[in-house]
Parts: C-alpha cells; structure tokens; sequence
C-alpha cells in the first residue's frame, strides 16, 4: 500500500473559518502520514480535530500513532485537547518534539489543559501518551526513519525529514522557518548549507511560504519566509515537489491562488521541472 500524506490543517498563527477560506482551509497545521504502518501525524494544529474525527469513524480497534512537534506555538498544539482518539481507552500515542527554554515538553502541553484555561486535565485522558523530548539529529520511529533540524524560528522549532522503512518516497515537513534575513537565532553560520544538505533529494518538501514579497520587509526576524525563497530552497535541495504551507490568516483563497500562480511562474524561471502546490485541507499526496 502507497503512503499517503493528508494535510488536515494548512493555516498558520489562527484558524480562519468562514467563506473565504473554504478551498485551501481555516484549520492550523496539521498532516497525517497513512498507510506506512504505524500511522504519523505532523503537528497537532487545530486541524487535528478533524484528523481525529475521521480516525474514531473509520478505524477499528485500538488506534496506535506518532505525533512529531515543529514547535508548541498554540497552532502547532491547540488541537490536542480536542483530539477524541485521546479520550479512548486502547489508544497508545507517542508525542515527539523538543524542550523550550528549558521547559520539558511535557510540561508545557500539560499547561495548555491547565484548569485556569481549559477543563479537563492532560493527565485525566483515558488514552495511554507517552511523551519524548527530541533534539536535532536522527531517530526512528516504527515505520519511518527521521531526521530533525533546527530551524530560524523564535523557540526551539524542528523541521522532520521522514524517510519510509519499508516502500515509498522521503518527505521534509519544514515550517516556521526564516530563510530570509533577519532574526537573531542561535544557529551557526553554516545553518544554510546545512538545511540545504538534511534536504538534498527529498521528493516533497512542505515549507513555510507566509508572507508575500510585499510584506515581508516589514516581517524580517518574525520567522517565516515567503514562497519565492521557498522555491530557491528546494531547488537547492533537488526536491521534486513543494507545497506552500502555513498561509498566512489574512489571505483569503483567491490571494493564495494569486500566491500560486506567481509562485508557479518564478519556479518555472528559477527551478525548471520543479511541481508547486498550495497546501489544502482535505489535500492527499501518495508518496
Ligand atoms: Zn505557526
Ligand atoms: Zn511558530
């Protein structure tokens, strides 16, 4: 069986329901990997909702998953605490990601379902979640082999390259990431030669691709980048495919379209042969 990337939630920073929004999505970030064994799941964004939604409707029996952290900003975890599969007892979840600022993973998503702010506890859950601080390098997970690199976002933000065991082809989840100027991060001088090697020949990159040319001057060292620099990145890692991720709350359908169809253009100058997709939810990619 094919792999299958599923992208459930493709909004940065808020969801943004409502009219404008129905064909790339409102949902915040998150994507799951089915059909590789043990199934995946990058980010925990309110998109997860749905994820889990589909999961408790269509799986029999205990459900067993991976959950790979870029970050704990609120849309990379606002979803766990709606996630039903957590509510089932026989389910098993392993969270991946890394420590902020000295605080234990663990921690700062049990803060997240703190009674001052939400009522049910992380600790109540009937599902058992085991939680495991990763640093950049490599591990594995049942299925896949992965990679993790830090990225020039505030926090300490991993970008994945997950690479199939068994049958299908590499992909790189790297989002909240400067390419661009700007930003003080603690990263060497050689970060950029470095994250264009962790990527060298992945077939799908998913990048962060914001902010237009327009605006983002004036968003230097907030730490995202647009879809040009994105194109120049995996053109520079021979990926043969990048999808825009993390689009901006104030873009409606028809600006990301707009963002596409200029994206499509300069890669057709810059990096002949290379496929550019806009990240939608409901979106599914075979690997
Ligand atoms: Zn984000
Ligand atoms: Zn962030």
């Amino acid at each position: 069986m094919t792999p299958t990337l599923t992208f459930w939630g493709t909004r940065g920073s808020i969801p943004t329901p409502g009219p404008g929004t129905t064909r790339y999505g409102g949902n915040t970030a998150c994507l799951s990997i089915a059909g590789a064994g043990r199934l995946v799941i990058l980010d925990a964004g309110s998109g997860l909702r749905p994820l889990g939604h589909d999961l408790m409707v269509h799986r029999d029996g205990p459900l067993k998953a991976d959950i790979l952290i870029s970050h704990t900003h609120w849309d990379h975890i606002q979803g766990l605490p709606f996630f039903k599969p957590l509510s089932a007892p026989g389910n098993e979840f392993c969270i991946f990601g890394a420590a902020q600022n000295g605080v234990p993973l663990e921690e700062i998503l049990r803060h997240q379902m703190d009674p001052m702010v939400f009522p049910v506890p992380l600790t109540a859950l009937a599902a058992k979640v085991q939680v495991t601080e990763v640093v950049p390098g490599d591990f594995v997970l049942t299925d896949f082999r992965v990679s993790a690199y830090r990225l020039r976002h505030p926090g300490t933000t991993l970008g994945y390259r997950l690479t199939p065991k068994h049958s299908g082809r590499s992909i790189a989840y790297v989002t909240d990431n400067e390419l661009g100027e700007g930003g003080d991060y603690p990263v060497g001088p050689d970060w950029r030669p470095g994250l264009a090697r962790f990527l060298q020949g992945t077939d799908t990159l998913i990048h962060d691709a914001m902010y237009s040319e327009q605006i983002v001057q004036a968003r230097r060292g907030w730490g995202h980048s647009t879809p040009r620099e994105a194109v120049e990145l995996a053109g520079e890692a021979g990926c043969r495919r990048l999808v825009l991720f993390h689009h901006e709350p104030e873009h409606d359908d028809s600006a990301i379209d707009r963002l596409l169809e200029d994206t499509r253009e300069f890669a057709r100058r810059i990096v002949p042969g290379l496929e550019v997709d806009a990240a939608a939810e409901g979106m599914e990619l075979p690997l």
